[in-house]
């Protein structure tokens, strides 16, 4: 605080008194206001800043002792130094009561009254020190617990499960998204061991190992855990570093992959089935050929016609599979990018009916379609249904014995449209029932009676009625006959009103 910066009050009735000071102080450079009572004085101390108040305490108007208390009521910090020409001990106890700093008593030479300035400035010094230092606590702190909600807030919402543990192996912290991945028996989880808190020993076990071997800094090799619920974990465990880097726990964070697992088994199931499914047929077809140009069949013109008719069928087969991988792409591209409109389902099974009538006949199959008048419109995509119904009603023929029945039905309420594909065919177990809508499944009696087939028709179908926000069941019984029904919802007419 520089002289010129200080700013003091003197508050005297008598003139002379009043001056005295005023001109003691200017020499030190000090600004200096007047006032001539109390009352005056309270009136420039609401107005103005000061560092200090010089007052009297017999005065007209509003005495010392008064004044002093008023002082406190307006500033806190405004340090009050007491002169009179009646000290006594009571006065001088009561004015510090009251709130003045030092007390000084009439007559007094220019140094005794500057020494006693000099220290209450010391005093008003420290007090706004003080002052300074507080305010920056309540901010630091202030920014602390934003800094410490805000990452909080954060790591809460992360979809990324995170759990640090101290090296002790106690939990400092776990987020909701690890709580619901490792799916806790307590919700309670902190200061608990990791040890005897997991539902799961092997994942339980493989994290407090993880944890163990990261603060002892030893090399981490990637991991993964298997939940109950069968969700595939990879836990990326880091320790934590203090500022003396010394390791005082270890954060965990838990990335579920169990959809990035799904796509690595469908890759692998994919070059499974080109190595075995496009392979076979293309190593007969060329043994075939090889037959036939090596002139083992040679003035045999039957035996060459079978090898030529065997080559087909398998070149036949081929491109079936060709066609459902083609398929399988396009129904998994989103319907967003394809036309969506009003259609009249029971159109579109007429033309598959008439499309199939042919094979039907081939095989003997009682075939037929029943469907019921005026089928509300659904929104749908009218080549994407036609390919679902082609592949049931295909399927119903394919797998239907000479002289069997196939049926296609309709029928509806106010919310859905079903459309069931029936047939008396070679049925299938229910445990085979559960998986024919996976990609590449294909039912044990279906392969065991040489059937030919891609396992990804159904797939394909059920991706195709689920882009229509419908669902696709079945009910099987082996050697007894399959129904496919497909559940699609109606376009609803938003112009009727509910009654
Ligand atoms: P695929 O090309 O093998 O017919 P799909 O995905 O269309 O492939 O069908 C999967 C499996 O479901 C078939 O291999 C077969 O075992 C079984 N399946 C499908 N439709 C029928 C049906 N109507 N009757 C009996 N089994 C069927």
């Amino acid at each position: 605080m520089q002289a010129q910066d200080v700013k003091i009050l003197i508050v005297d009735d008598d003139e002379i008194s009043r001056i005295g000071c005023e001109r003691i102080l200017e020499v030190s450079d000090y600004k200096v206001d007047l006032a001539e009572n109390g009352l005056d004085g309270l009136e420039k101390i609401k107005s103005s800043d000061y560092d200090l108040v010089v007052t009297d305490l017999m005065m007209p108007k509003m005495g010392g002792m008064e004044f002093l208390q008023e002082i406190r009521k307006v500033d806190e910090k405004i340090v009050p130094i007491v002169i009179t020409g009646y000290a006594t001990i009571e006065n001088a106890v009561d004015a510090v009561k009251m709130g003045a700093y030092d007390y000084l008593a009439k007559p007094f030479t220019p140094d005794e009254f500057r020494t006693k300035v000099e220290r209450a400035l010391e005093k008003r010094r420290l007090l706004l020190e003080t002052e300074q230092l507080r305010q920056e606590r309540d901010k630091n702190m202030l920014e602390h617990s934003i800094e410490k909600s805000r990452t909080l807030t954060i790591v809460n919402c992360m979809s990324e499960g995170v759990i640090a543990t101290n090296t002790a192996g106690q939990i400092l912290l776990m987020n909701p998204a690890a709580v619901k991945m490792l799916r806790l028996k307590h919700h309670n989880v902190i200061g608990k061991k990791v040890t005897g808190l997991l539902s799961n020993t092997d994942l339980e076990e493989k994290i407090s190992a993880a944890l163990k071997k990261v603060t002892s800094c030893e090399i981490l090799e990637r991991f993964e855990v298997t939940t109950g619920e069968g969700r595939v974990l990879q836990p990326n465990i880091t320790p934590i570093i203090n500022e003396k880097g010394e390791c005082i726990g270890t954060v965990a964070v838990l990335i579920d992959v169990t959809e990035e697992k799904k796509i690595e088994k469908m890759k692998a199931d994919f070059l499974n089935l080109v190595s075995h499914e496009l392979k076979a047929p293309l190593g007969a077809i060329e043994g075939y050929l090889n037959i036939i140009l090596d002139g083992v069949t040679a003035g045999q013109p039957e035996k060459e016609k079978s090898f030529i008719s065997k080559s087909r069928d398998r070149a036949h087969e081929l491109l079936d599979l060709v066609n459902d991988l083609l398929d399988l792409t396009r129904a998994e591209r989103k319907i967003s990018a394809k036309v969506m409109s009003p259609v009249d389902v029971n159109t579109v099974l007429m033309d598959t009916f008439e499309f199939y009538k042919n094979e039907a006949k081939t095989k003997s199959i009682n075939y037929t379609i029943d469907l019921t008048a005026a089928l509300p419109k659904i929104r749908g995509n009218r080549e994407e249904l036609s390919r679902l119904f082609a592949n049931l009603v295909s399927n119903a023929i394919k797998y239907t014995p000479a002289k069997g029945q196939v049926l296609i039905t309709t029928e509806s309420n106010e919310k859905q449209i079903y459309i069931a594909i029936k047939d008396t065919g070679i049925g299938m177990s229910k445990e085979d029932a559960a998986k024919v809508f996976d990609e590449f499944y294909r039912a044990g009696n279906a392969v065991a009676k040489k059937i030919s087939g891609t396992g990804l028709g159904l797939a394909i179908a059920k991706k195709i009625v689920e882009e229509h926000n419908g669902y696709i069941e079945v009910e099987s019984e082996l050697e007894k006959g399959s129904t496919f029904t497909v559940i699609l919802p109606v376009i609803i007419d938003s112009t009727k009103k509910n009654n």
